[in-house]
Order: structure tokens, then C-alpha cells, then sequence
């Protein structure tokens, strides 16, 4: 054994580990969950690295997460043989906190108590969870292909610093010994530890074992024996049955693939038969990821190839647009040697893409449906995003319409409620268009002169003020046969809603306003293209508008800017 090495954790997963112990003292029976979790997914990878090299399993190829207590020491320790950790991925993986969305994350951190433990719920505990319980953690590890020399030996306190030491370590695999805080007993038995890992652990595929206990008579308590028994179901959630997953379990294999702290919004999980087969589990988280709008952000869903894990984040099985969409992907027809290359061409993944997006959509759509709560909570989140579907995915273009809820001069709310068939439903008698505005912000867009006319006319006009709302309009060009038309546009033909009364005025002011008009045009000169006397004012003198065929004053705003 070398001597041991002190290293220091990385500024933020010191923060990390002071809030979470801080905040998340009541919810403290997480770190069994996630501990778990990581054994299974270590597992996972061992599995995974083993399809082009069996040696690795080095004759131990039944994978299984072990759960141990000792009363005496006042220990817990969570062990598996799963892929380990080297010295260097220990160092890693175990003292910095290298994941996307790290930086908004502290960003956004408060200093009140429930609103960062939510946060860091959202960001995602896993292993310094640990510490919620413990005062001190030491993890012993041996990489798969590594010798029996090779092991590491980390050990912290949780406080600032952790140690590294190479020992001896005779089988592969990691295991995690808690040594827990005073007061936390109640973890120190076989009941209470069954009743926790049945509650999170229940959906992870391997066996989570724990040694049976016998009554022993003579001393009148419950014994340990040397067996192992299995305290979870171990089959691969997915793989089961519909009617025999409660929500419950649902909810809690969301947790472990999403590395999220709340419940799912909403899932769908199907079996698909027929040209390609495969089983799908997709969830819509509730609360959008900090990384949703890194371009390195995580994206895409777990792929299994029959019940093989084969990677993370196989952003080709959905289209971009429902990037936040979790979940898992089991495919019986590609390969165990698959790769991102692979994905990118395969004709199964495509099927499986547009099959995954269209059961999301239908989701979605029933949520609109019957929870419109939950549909606008939902909106809030990920409104943006979805828009982006538009010009994504064309063939799913009418249904993605039907999704989109937009702010609106009928509701005056910078809530996105309303949705294109509401405002079809309220079209005046002899309308034939969609009106919309486009502005830097709601209350730009909302305070507009350009609308005057239509509050006039009690004409509703949809009031976009998303970044993406003009990428989206260069795709989106009508709804169920009427046009969108933005107000901002010249020539407006607003005279089919006028009543003759009106019209008579309108052509009688015209000829009266000429010399002015004329006079107008000369001082504007070059600077206008055209000065022409409008009935779409009510209260302000004049607006500037766009020809119909020209881009619209924001969209040219958007240009500029971006230097175009
Ligand atoms: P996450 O699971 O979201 O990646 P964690 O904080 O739970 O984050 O774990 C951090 C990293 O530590 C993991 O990504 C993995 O590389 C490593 N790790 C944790 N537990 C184990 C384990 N039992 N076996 C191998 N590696 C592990
Ligand atoms: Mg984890």
C-alpha cells in the first residue's frame, strides 16, 4: 500500500455538500436510492464494456447490488460488481462536479432553504448525497481489468478535503461504507432498510440483495445468516407489465434514469410490434433542466438493446424539439455493438424517432385534453422548445400547431393559454385570418399602436414576444385553412369587416388627408417608401409598417443584431 494522498474538492461540490446536508436533512433516506442507482448504472456500463471484451467479467458475470449493515460499527455499506472506479476516476468522478448546467445551477441559488433544496433536487444529489447521513464516506474500488493490487481507498468527511490511497482489493466492483451521524440509527436495521430500498430500488433490473434474517430464539432477536436474499423485484421495469407497475414505481425509475429529484409530469409506455420492435418508456419531467438551452446540454434517452444498456443521452431517438423528453428505449433489431455513428444512419432508429415523437405528441395532446393545469404547467417549461417542432418536423406540423398556446389580446396576460383553435372559435363573422404582432416583449407587443384598430374592431390579435416565435412563423403559415397574418404587415385588408358607414368615411377622409399625405412624402422622401392614409389607428397619429411580402420589424431587428 502506498501512502495516502489529501486532495481538495472542487470549489462548487463543497457549496454542493454544505447545502444538501443543510437542506435536505428531512428527505435524508435519498441516499440509499442514489447510491443504488449508481450500482446499477455501474453495473450497466461493466455489462455494456463486456459485449467486446468477456474477460472483464473475470468469471463473475451475475451482476448484483448488495446492501450491508453492522449495528456495531454503525455502518451501511452499498456494494457492487459493477465496472469500478480506477485511482484517476475516482479522483474525478468522486471530488468535482463535471456535468452541463453546473454553472446556472449555483447561479441560481437563493439561500432559502426549500427553494435550493428544490434546485438541487432538480440538479440532481447523487453520490455526495451520501452526506446528508454520514460524517464520514470511504469507498473502496477496483476498475474491471485491473489487478487485485490495483484498488483505490477515497475517504472523506464530507468537509473540504478527500484522501486517496491505492490498496489491495480482491474482487471487482465498488463498495461504499457509511459511518453515520450520531442520531441516525434508525438505518441501522434490516426492517428499515428492506422497507426503503423496496420503496426507490424497486425497478432496478439487477438483484439488490441483503443477507436473510433468522429469529434467534436464544437471544430472543433478529440474526444475520450468511445467505443473500433479493429485496427487490430485479426485472427490468420496462419489461413488465402495464397493470403490474403502480405509479409509484413509475415515478421512481423516472428518478433514477432522469438523475431528478421530482416526479415526472407525465409517461407513456408502450410496446411496439411489427417492422421494428421495440419497448418504449417516455417521460416528461416537470421542471425544464438547467441545461435545456446548452448546446452541450444532455438530450435524449437511455438505449437498450434487449435489455442491454448501451449508452446514455442517445440523442437520435427524438427529434430535437422534445429534447427534455427521459426515458428508455429497448430495441429488439440493432445491434449490442451499435454506435452513435451507427444511429445516425440507421433505418431502425428512424422508425424508432418518428414512432417515439408521435406517441410524445399524443401525450401531450392528452394532456391538453383532459388536465389543462398540468398542460399549462407544462407549456411554461417547454412552450419554447416545442415551437421549435414547427420547422422541425414537418410531417407533425398540424398537431405541433394544435399544441402551441400563445399570450393574446383576448386574455390580456402574458400567459401563453391561448391556443389557434380558441382563436379560430372566436373568429369574427367574415374574418379569414389569424392576426398576430411580433415584439422584443409581451408588453411591447401588448401596447403596440398597430393594435388599436383591432381592439376597435374587438378583432383578437396573438401577441409573440419568444425568441423563436419569427423562426416559427417562417413555418407556420396557416391553421386549419386561415392564414396567419401579422398586424405589423401593410395593406392590411381589414375593409371586409368594415360596415358601409364606415367605408364611406374611410374614402371620404382619404381625399381630404392627400395634401398632407403628398406633403408627408416629400419631407420623408427616400426614408419611406410609400406615405398612405390607414383606418387601423385609433388613438395614435401614425405607425410604420412593413409591405406584406417584407420581413417584419422585429424579425429585421432580430437581423441586425445578429450583425446581417
Ligand atoms: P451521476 O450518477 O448522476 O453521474 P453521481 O454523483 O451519482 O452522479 O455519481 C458521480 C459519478 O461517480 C458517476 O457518474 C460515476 O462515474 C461514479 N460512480 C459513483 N458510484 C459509482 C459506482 N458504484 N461504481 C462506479 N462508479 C461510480
Ligand atoms: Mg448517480
Amino acid at each position: 500500500n502506498t501512502p495516502s494522498e489529501t486532495l481538495g474538492f472542487q470549489a462548487e461540490v463543497k457549496q454542493l455538500l454544505h447545502l444538501m446536508i443543510h437542506s435536505l436533512y428531512s428527505n435524508k433516506e435519498i441516499f440509499l436510492r442514489e447510491l443504488v442507482s449508481n450500482a446499477s448504472d455501474a453495473c450497466d456500463k461493466l455489462r455494456f464494456e463486456a459485449i467486446d471484451k468477456p474477460e472483464l467479467m473475470q468469471g463473475d458475470a451475475e451482476l448484483r447490488v448488495r446492501v450491508e449493515y453492522d449495528a456495531q460499527a454503525r455502518t451501511i455499506t452499498i456494494s457492487d460488481n459493477g465496472i469500478g472506479l480506477s485511482r484517476d476516476e475516482a479522483v474525478a468522478n468522486l471530488g468535482t462536479i463535471a456535468r452541463s448546467g453546473t454553472k446556472e445551477f449555483f447561479s441560481r441559488l437563493t439561500g432559502d432553504k426549500q427553494k435550493d433544496a428544490h434546485l438541487i433536487g432538480q440538479f440532481g444529489v447523487g453520490f455526495y448525497s451520501s452526506f446528508i447521513v454520514a460524517d464520514k464516506v470511504t469507498v473502496r474500488s477496483r476498475r474491471a481489468g485491473l489487478d487485485a493490487a490495483e484498488g483505490v481507498q477515497w475517504e472523506s468527511d464530507g468537509q473540504g478535503e478527500f484522501t486517496v490511497a491505492q490498496v489491495e482489493k480482491a474482487d471487482r466492483g465498488t463498495s461504499v461504507t457509511l459511518h453515520l451521524r450520531e442520531g441516525d440509527d434508525e438505518f441501522l436495521s434490516g426492517w428499515k432498510l428492506r422497507e426503503v430500498l423496496r420503496r426507490y430500488s424497486d425497478h432496478i433490473s439487477l438483484p439488490v440483495q441483503m443477507r436473510k434474517e433468522e429469529w434467534d430464539s436464544e437471544k430472543s432477536e433478529q440474526v444475520k445468516t450468511d445467505e443473500w436474499e433479493t429485496v427487490n423485484q430485479a426485472s427490468a421495469l420496462w419489461t413488465r407489465a402495464k397493470s403490474e407497475i403502480t405509479d409509484e414505481q413509475y415515478q421512481e425509475f423516472y428518478k433514477h434514469i432522469a438523475h431528478d429529484f421530482s416526479d415526472p409530469l407525465a409517461w407513456t409506455h408502450n410496446r411496439v410490434e411489427g417492422r421494428s420492435e421495440y419497448t418504449q418508456l417516455l417521460y416528461v419531467p416537470k421542471q425544464a433542466p438547467m441545461d435545456l438551452w446548452d448546446r452541450d446540454g444532455r438530450r435524449g434517452v437511455k438505449l437498450y438493446v434487449k435489455r442491454v444498456f448501451i449508452m446514455d443521452d442517445a440523442e437520435q431517438l427524438l427529434p430535437n424539439y422534445l429534447r427534455f423528453v427521459r426515458g428508455v428505449i429497448d430495441s429488439a433489431d440493432l445491434p449490442l455493438n451499435v454506435s452513435r455513428e451507427i444511429l445516425q444512419e440507421s433505418r431502425d432508429v428512424k422508425a424508432i424517432r418518428e414512432g417515439s415523437a408521435k406517441r410524445v405528441l399524443s401525450l401531450l395532446e392528452d394532456l391538453a385534453e383532459n388536465q389543462a393545469e398540468q398542460y399549462a404547467e407544462f407549456w411554461e417549461q417547454f412552450g419554447q422548445v416545442v415551437k421549435e417542432g414547427t420547422g422541425e418536423d414537418p410531417a407533425n406540423r398540424e398537431r405541433i400547431a394544435k399544441l402551441l398556446r400563445f399570450a393574446s389580446t383576448h386574455t390580456e396576460s402574458p400567459a401563453q393559454s391561448v391556443s389557434l383553435a380558441d382563436y379560430v372559435g372566436r373568429m369574427k363573422e367574415g374574418q379569414d385570418s389569424i392576426y398576430y404582432i411580433t415584439a422584443e416583449s409581451y408588453s411591447a407587443a401588448a401596447n403596440s399602436p398597430q393594435l388599436e384598430i383591432f381592439r376597435k374592431k374587438g378583432l383578437e390579435v396573438l401577441l409573440m414576444s419568444d425568441r423563436v416565435d419569427e423562426w416559427m412563423l417562417s413555418f407556420l403559415h396557416e391553421f386549419e385553412g386561415k392564414k396567419l397574418v401579422s398586424v405589423a404587415k401593410g395593406g392590411l385588408d381589414l375593409d371586409e369587416l368594415a360596415d358601409e358607414e364606415e367605408k364611406k368615411q374611410q374614402s371620404e377622409q382619404a381625399e381630404s388627408m392627400k395634401p398632407l399625405v403628398e406633403r408627408l412624402q416629400k419631407a420623408l422622401g427616400e426614408r419611406v417608401k410609400e406615405v398612405r392614409v390607414t383606418a387601423r389607428l385609433v388613438d395614435s397619429p401614425a405607425c410604420v409598417v412593413v409591405d406584406a411580402d417584407e420581413l417584419s420589424p422585429h424579425l429585421r431587428r432580430m437581423l441586425q443584431a445578429a450583425g446581417q
